[in-house]
């Protein structure tokens, strides 16, 4: 039997060849953090991401300043960002309120949320999941007027702490609601880190099977350790879109000890060893998430910052010669 090498796509395992990666770190990532960045140093980090090469880029919510502090300044670094040809810089939006601060700060993407649980929607937004849908319609007519593409995130699409799992006809009937507003670009969000790759399988073919029609996205909290697992599962299903968070930060207010978004680096450092695209400099991108941990000023979850990159390990013999992992540990 050929062994896979560094690059090869593993052919058993049915791998997609090229992924898109939203870095979403500049929002899910620092929302949760006590200290408030400046737009200056919001602005390094994101023009650093467009520079490593990520395609799209979530710059901030336009969402109440007193609920999210940390989001108060999205519409000065939507001003200040050195715009790259062909980046997407998107931004999450609760309200019609919303899509005008986008307009006004030259925001030409925006997402909407909504919680699978009906249960965590009345304590995220105060109303039921069926009432924030009858609010899409209007948002949806406003992003269109000012031309801002609008697409939609379902948050605890594979289980909540207040249903464990949510039954898939729920979320399909969240689908149904975006897809009837017009919105046929959709991410599942696991904001409680309760997913599992062989769950995110299953859903995910359904979805893909139901739903052609859907450009999807994968959005997975590595809580407990199964966020690259996750994504490997959405690759095997066919999926393409994944958010990413820089070193790893992150959380979720309604979720004790979530972790955050799995770690760029290790889920672009993931895709070079397995061969599937992702147009990203890792080495980029390590220096955008090393410099966010220079200016948090605390340790992360990213293990490729703790221990590098795989090939940062093979090491030259003087007979050309590779050593092998026991002896480097010697
Ligand atoms: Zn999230």
């Amino acid at each position: 039997m050929n062994m896979t090498k560094k690059g090869d796509i593993a052919m058993s395992l049915n791998l997609v060849e090229a992924v898109t990666l939203c870095e979403v770190g500049p929002r899910d990532g620092l929302q949760n953090e006590k200290q408030i960045l400046t737009v200056e140093e919001k602005v390094e980090l994101i023009d650093g991401m467009a520079e490593a090469g990520f395609p799209v880029i979530e710059v901030g919510s336009f969402v109440s300043p007193k609920a999210v502090p940390q989001m108060a300044n999205t519409d000065d670094v939507y001003r200040a960002i050195h715009r790259k040809d062909g980046v997407e810089y998107r931004s999450l939006i609760a309200n019609l309120k919303g899509v005008e601060r986008a307009a006004a700060c030259g925001c030409r993407k925006v997402k909407l949320n909504v919680s699978a649980s009906k249960a965590h929607n009345l304590a995220n937004l105060n109303c039921t999941p069926a009432e924030s849908v009858a609010g899409f319609a209007a948002c949806c007519d406003a992003a269109k007027a000012n031309d801002i593409a609008i697409s939609g995130s379902i948050s605890m699409a594979f289980g909540s702490p207040w249903d464990r799992q949510i039954p898939i006809g729920d979320v399909k009937e969240i689908v149904d609601a975006y897809l009837a507003v017009g919105i046929d670009e959709i991410s599942l969000s696991d904001a409680s880190g309760m997913a599992f790759p062989t769950q995110v399988y299953d859903i995910c073919t359904e979805m893909a099977k139901s739903y052609p029609q859907v450009n999807w996205w994968l959005h997975f909290h590595n809580t407990r350790g199964l966020g690259i697992a996750n994504i490997m599962a959405g690759m095997q299903a066919g999926f393409t879109r994944f958010d990413t968070s820089f070193a790893g930060v992150g959380g979720c207010p309604f979720v004790p000890g979530a972790a955050g978004n799995v770690a760029t680096e290790d889920v672009i450092h993931m895709c070079d060893e397995a061969g599937v695209k992702t147009g990203i400099d890792l080495d980029k991108a390590m220096a955008v998430s090393r410099r966010l941990v220079g200016i948090l000023g605390h340790a992360t979850d990213s293990y490729l910052l703790r221990a590098g990159k795989a090939s940062d390990l093979i090491r030259e013999l003087p007979t050309g010669q590779i050593k092998n992992q026991t002896e480097i540990k010697k």
